[in-house]
């Protein structure tokens, strides 16, 4: 049924509850935007060449066009440049300068503040965007003005609950010139619980399936029957895994496979820690796995502790059910 008036007897208000303290935070939060987030910052130093070779140098970036004067002459700019990803380095105020900075009265200093208070305790920097209008050249002298631009309204994000923040910048030049805009986001967030004595049960939750694809049906074919497959072009005989419909060699569409005899070595590996994927156990080990004859494939290792795991190995495959319904190729060490 539409109401369209309010019952007998309450009151017609539109906004959010009063008492909900999300909506109160939110106001508190949505308050900042537009403001101010800290004083305008001047570059400590004109845009120079030594802060270009040492950015240039850090980067691996050989660009002439901010390395080598002559050449830039010469060039259509007529003149060298900087890097225009070093923006930011411009008008760094340096961690000293920063912490020394009585920055406590800022409004981003108050808005993290806020959110501090209401349990969003932890921060990540999660994106940065930035626009050039021109691109710095020797001699400029960069200000920078900060405004807080965005809040957001709470997020559930894989790292905990929380706020994104959006800072917008605006870089100008001694002519008081845009030169740049930047955004810059980061996420007040509520850090997950610390994990009490007794280790919540885990959900149960199956292992992700393979994409059983025209191309690699055959070899999830061959695992189930206990055989390991490996494609192989029927033009040149070359071995080819994950499978694909054509011979990276010769150009063949013709295959056909050839049974492993499921020994090789350890090629590489990972121990998997993080992020914690259930239903994998903290330090899984997955491989990469040099077969016998000739070809590499991923799989997971097991009967073997994280820490004895080593390159060289020698490995035999076997064919586990890990659950009811999915079979993997996965390897042991082999005892010598
Ligand atoms: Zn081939």
């Amino acid at each position: 049924m539409l109401r369209l008036l309010p019952e007998p007897g309450s009151i017609a208000y539109f906004g959010p509850p009063m008492s909900d303290p999300k909506a109160e935070l939110m106001a508190r939060l949505r308050a900042f935007e537009g403001k101010a987030s800290s004083e305008p910052q001047t570059a400590r130093f004109p845009v120079n060449v030594p802060m270009i070779e040492h950015w240039c140098d850090a980067m691996g970036d050989r660009n002439p066009a901010y390395l080598d004067a002559e050449w830039a002459a010469a060039s259509p700019r007529g003149q060298m440049i900087a890097p225009p990803t070093m923006l930011q380095a411009w008008v760094m105020p340096g961690l000293r300068r920063w912490r020394d900075r009585p920055g406590a009265g800022s409004a981003v200093g108050s808005i993290l503040r806020v959110l501090d208070e209401a349990g969003f305790t932890s921060v990540v920097a999660t994106n940065c965007e930035q626009e050039y209008q021109r691109e710095l050249v020797p001699g400029d002298v960069l200000r920078t003005s900060v405004t807080i631009e965005h809040v957001s309204d709470e997020k559930q994000t894989a790292l905990g609950t929380g706020h994104f923040v959006t800072q917008h910048y605006s870089f100008r030049d001694q002519s008081d010139e845009v030169v740049a805009t930047m955004r810059f986001r980061m996420l007040k967030f509520r850090p997950p619980e610390a994990s009490a004595a007794t280790p919540a049960p885990k959900p149960a939750r199956p292992r992700p399936r393979p994409g059983i694809t025209h191309d690699n049906r055959f070899f999830w074919d061959g695992v189930r029957a206990g055989k390991l497959l490996i494609q192989r072009c029927a033009a040149c005989g070359r071995l080819r895994h994950p499978p694909g419909p054509m011979c990276p060699g010769c150009r063949s569409l013709e295959w056909d496979t050839l049974e492993s005899a499921g020994r090789g070595e350890v090629y590489s590996y990972v121990l998997h820690y993080h992020p914690q994927i259930p239903p994998f156990e903290p330090g899984h080990p997955v491989a990469l796995v040099a077969l016998d004859e000739g070809t590499r494939l991923v799989a997971d290792l097991v009967g073997v502790e994280p820490e004895e795991v080593h390159v060289g190995m020698r490995v035999q495959v076997e064919f586990n059910a890990v659950d009811d319904e999915l079979i993997l190729p996965q390897f042991r060490p082999l005892t010598p």
